[in-house]
């Protein structure tokens, strides 16, 4: 409840940008607050527990870029590792890679072969669900190292562009949706 109406407060609506017709997001001012920051890394690390408080996954990922700002602590928080969910070209060694359509566009992510192993359990992290594309492409690449997606969390979900229709049963905990 803390978390949700510090988003409320601090999340700037950006009128056509990056381009006429889309308003853009901008979550820096909740990270520039630290009670703020703190609330939110608490309720996203949530995900990553059982109703007792038991952590359930075993790793941790990150989108890039502003879901790295947030799945890092929430993996400290939960006490597992960190593994970065890249565009393409920036990792250095063998990686899975699939490509996507995106709200403005068209993309690539990837991640390192090794960087889940098989059975993991993964929590995905990122800062706004808008179409989906993003989440539905790093859950198949969880799925190429032979991890398993458990469930993901953001800060933000667009709901009125409807990325529930696309990320099927895959379990979601938005700390606010608009
Ligand atoms: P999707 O793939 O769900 O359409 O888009 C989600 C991805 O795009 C996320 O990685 C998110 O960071 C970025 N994104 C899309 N729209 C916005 C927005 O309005 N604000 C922010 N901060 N990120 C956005």
């Amino acid at each position: 409840r803390t978390a949700q109406e510090a988003l409320e407060r601090l999340i700037v609506d950006v009128p056509d940008w990056p381009e006429p017709g889309v308003t853009f997001k901008d979550i820096t001012p909740v990270l520039a607050d630290h009670h703020a920051f703190s609330a939110i890394i608490t309720a996203l690390a949530a995900a990553g527990k059982d109703d007792h408080g038991n952590v359930v996954v075993d790793k941790v990922v990150g989108m890039e870029a502003r879901g790295f700002i947030l799945a890092a602590p929430v993996a400290l928080a939960l006490g597992v590792g960190f593994v970065p969910i890249r565009k393409a070209g920036k990792l250095p060694r063998e990686t899975h890679a699939v490509t996507y359509t995106l709200e403005y566009g068209e993309a690539t992510l990837e991640v390192h072969r090794d960087g889940i192993a098989p059975g993991e359990r993964v929590l995905m992290i990122d800062d706004v669900l808008a179409t989906g594309g993003t989440v539905v492409a790093t859950r198949q690449l969880i799925e190429a190292c032979g991890g398993t997606a458990t469930s993901c969390s953001v800060l933000l979900e667009l709901g009125f562009l409807e990325p529930r229709a696309v990320t099927g049963d895959l379990p979601i905990a938005s700390l606010l949706t608009v």
